[in-house]
């Protein structure tokens, strides 16, 4: 019976309970306890090296080597007093993950074993990096790439069952000055935001702020499954999502997970999920129930993006660590299961200045009226003439099950502003539309007296890709396992540059116009040309996909479109701009794009196959043999039994077209595998052939599981994922 494992793994769920970790005392105390953050620095280091060390982290100024060593030296102090033997420089590839590469502090001194850090090991690190994916940029005999400490994110301590390790988090360079890795382009992107916003507020008369810089909240939403079944699921193993399954009896229908009460297990996970995330100085602050079955979310309270982006990424290892520990296995994929909600990340992105202020919080005075509308005409410019770009940010095989196809939101990119401020653009239009002189300066006055807009408009609309919502905008269309470095790279990019193009205008038109007119009519001439990109209705429905391509607005439905866009002459041209990105470092990313797509409908391929030839297949045969057996002896004992012969008949075509699809797909999957195109035709293979291929396959093994002795039945099925914990 080869569904013996099932059942063992379900009959030891039904005897799991909560399992129990130390309840924190007092959080205000536990939280950044494993940082080496401001307040460790500045008890362990030199009045003068304090400073020295705060100036480099404020202005990215180069650390010199006399000051590293004494900061290397006390972080090394403090990581040891709290039990570190090793150091490691964390970074961010471009493979969606962190890597690691350990060393111990180990140094011997006069054949003694000592304990040493220097400054020269915490600046610079040296990893083999020949295996990271470079896109070409570093040939294979210089394999080496170098990562450098990013002052402005503290270093940590990751405590594991055995020891501690001091965490140092660092950009990833080629040796020849390429970034490797997604951290260093939104380092770059920030500055770039942070340059052209200045500028853009001197202009608006603004003589204070002297730093602004992007914030970021990620609300992270997971599925946990039991990892006892889990284990039964090599498909969930090897690529994160179910490639068979059928519909439940019970789905998500009944809507009653949502926001219900936290099964005790999972709560016991959650609480044990936020110590450690608070240890770490991640200020994680919401958890609840998400709308599927099975699926969670976290949310953190919003930071500075570079530490929010290195946060999130935490938050992810942290939950898959800590889910182990609980029994649990946290899948972070868009769509583990088909016919359920997607899991997402909403990225909340707004700016901020060093005077405390919210560059998208609607003001209480007129000049800060002023300055929201500005803010506002930018982003709907930066995200109208850069929707290319910005799909391509959230362009990867898990995506394309949430975003463009069947079950999910479409993949054009609009914004929602509500009703509102919606009111407020078409005035300030129609103000100016109409020319007349009185109705245009109620419409000034109408900037400096914004309507009050609650932060809790009733008509959330949560079917936008990129929503404003009070004071930040929410980019819902990020996948939940993505790092969100990309995307908040291209965020401040492109919204640099729609404040660039502003400021230009306000400097070649506000001598001849006066300053308040110049801004006014760049705000309007604005709305006027980028009003297409809003929508406030229903953005599932087809209706929209209609509007849309009326609106000339660009649908790329999957990955593999929307990838294509990465390095067009105009997206090359921005990056180049900017200093975010070179020529040479775009084509290399969007190799890595097409590659890593190609990669991941390979493995889901290679696990449907196998699957599908060594589980299902016999399970599938042993019930037919089964029927054709008793359907022989009861045929030959004279009985009449039509409706059973009908039964087999159905059986046997079934597993015979299964049979067929395996070959089919096999087929393809060769094919594609031994294509040598271009990266994109390679990954053009793989969607129009073996995506399909494994469509048609899935679709006949979940008819199959809908006829197969459940007893013979190998994978655990849906209803027990889903529901059992
Ligand atoms: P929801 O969107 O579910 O209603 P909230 O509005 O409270 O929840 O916030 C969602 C996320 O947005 C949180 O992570 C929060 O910290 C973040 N957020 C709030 N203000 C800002 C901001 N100014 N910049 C970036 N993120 C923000
Ligand atoms: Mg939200």
């Amino acid at each position: 019976m080869s569904a013996a494992a099932r059942t063992a793994a379900i009959q030891l769920i039904a005897r799991k309970s909560p399992v129990a970790s130390p309840i924190p005392q007092n959080v205000p105390q536990l939280f950044g306890a494993n940082v080496f953050g401001l307040e460790q620095m500045r008890a362990r280091l030199s009045e003068s090296a304090y400073k020295a060390l705060r100036s480099c982290m404020e202005h990215g100024s180069e650390l010199d080597h006399a000051l590293a060593d004494q900061v290397a030296n006390a972080m090394k102090e403090w990581a040891v007093e709290r039990g570190a033997t090793h150091f490691t420089h964390w970074f961010q590839p471009m493979t969606g993950s962190t890597a690691e590469k350990h060393d111990s502090f180990a140094s011997i001194e006069d054949g003694k074993l000592i304990m040493e850090f220097s400054g020269k090991a915490l600046i610079k690190g040296e990893p083999d990096a020949s295996s990271f994916p470079s896109g070409g940029l570093r040939a294979t005999f210089e394999a080496r790439g170098y990562t450098a400490w990013d002052p402005t994110s503290p270093a940590f301590l990751r405590e594991t069952t055995n020891g501690s390790t001091l965490c140092i988090p660092t950009a990833f360079c080629s040796w020849t000055g390429e970034a490797l890795d997604e951290k260093t382009p939104l380092l770059r992107s920030s500055e770039a935001l942070n340059r052209e916003a200045v500028r853009l507020l001197r202009l608006l008369g603004d003589d204070k702020v002297q730093y602004v810089y992007p914030t970021l909240g990620c609300e992270q939403e997971y599925f946990l499954v039991d990892r006892d079944l889990y284990m039964l699921r090599p498909d969930l193993v090897a690529t994160g999502r179910t490639l068979f399954g059928a519909k439940p009896p019970k789905g998500q229908e009944l809507e009653d997970h949502y926001f219900g009460s936290i099964a005790p297990r999972v709560l016991a996970f959650m609480q044990e999920v936020e110590t450690e995330l608070w240890k770490l100085g991640v200020p994680v602050k919401t958890r609840h129930n998400e709308v599927a079955p099975s699926q969670y979310e976290l949310a953190p309270i919003f930071e500075r993006s570079t530490i929010a982006v290195d946060h999130n990424m935490l938050c992810m290892e942290v939950l898959k660590q800590v889910a182990q520990k609980h029994g649990f296995q946290c899948l972070l994929h868009e769509k583990p299961y088909a016919g359920i909600n997607g899991s997402g990340k909403h990225n909340n992105w707004s700016v901020a200045t060093d005077t405390g202020d919210n560059l998208l919080e609607p003001g209480k005075s007129p000049e800060q009226n002023m300055r929201f509308m500005v803010m506002l005409a930018a982003v709907m410019r930066a995200v109208d003439v850069h929707a290319d770009l910005l799909r391509t940010t959230i362009a990867h095989a898990g995506n394309d099950h949430r975003l463009g196809a069947n079950e999910a939101p479409p993949a054009i990119l609009s914004i929602y502003l509500g009703e509102q401020l919606t009111d407020v653009v078409d005035a300030m239009i129609a103000g100016t539309g109409r020319g007349s002189e009185r109705k245009r300066e109620t419409m000034r006055l109408g900037v400096s007296v914004l309507p009050p807009l609650p932060r809790d408009a009733t008509d959330r609309n949560r079917t936008s890709p990129f929503a404003f919502t009070g004071n930040k905008f929410e980019f819902r269309a990020v996948g939940s396992s993505q790092a969100c470095g990309k995307p908040n790279a291209v965020l401040n990019t492109i919204v640099a540059d729609a404040m660039g193009w502003i400021s230009d205008e306000i400097e070649r038109t506000k001598g001849k116009k006066g300053l308040e007119a110049a801004v006014n009519d760049v705000v309007v001439e604005l709305f006027k040309k980028h009003k297409r990109i809003l929508f406030n209705g229903n953005g599932y429905s087809p209706q929209w996909h209609a509007e849309a391509q009326k609106r000339g607005l660009p649908n790329f439905r999957n990955a593999v479109d929307a990838i294509g866009n990465f390095g067009s002459k105009k997206n090359v041209e921005l990056f180049e701009r900017f200093h975010v990105l070179s020529a040479k470092e775009v084509e290399s990313r969007m190799h890595i794009m097409f590659e890593a797509y190609c990669k991941a409908i390979a493995i889901e391929g290679q696990s449907a196959l196998s699957i599908a030839r060594t589980m299902i297949l016999p399970a599938a045969q042993r019930t037919q043999l089964t029927v054709a057996q008793s359907v022989a002896a009861a045929k030959s004992a004279g009985m009449k039994i039509k409706a059973q012969e009908k039964r087999l008949k159905e059986l046997c075509g079934l597993v015979d077209a299964f049979v067929e699809s395996i070959d089919e797909l096999e087929a393809e999957f060769e094919h594609a595998e031994s294509h040598d195109g271009t990266p994109d035709k390679h990954a053009k293979t793989y969607r129009d052939k073996v995506v399909p291929a494994m469509g048609k396959l899935r679709t006949l093994a979940d008819q199959l599981e809908t006829m197969v002795d459940d007893s013979e039945w190998p994978l655990p099925k849906y209803r027990e994922i889903l529901f059992l914990q």
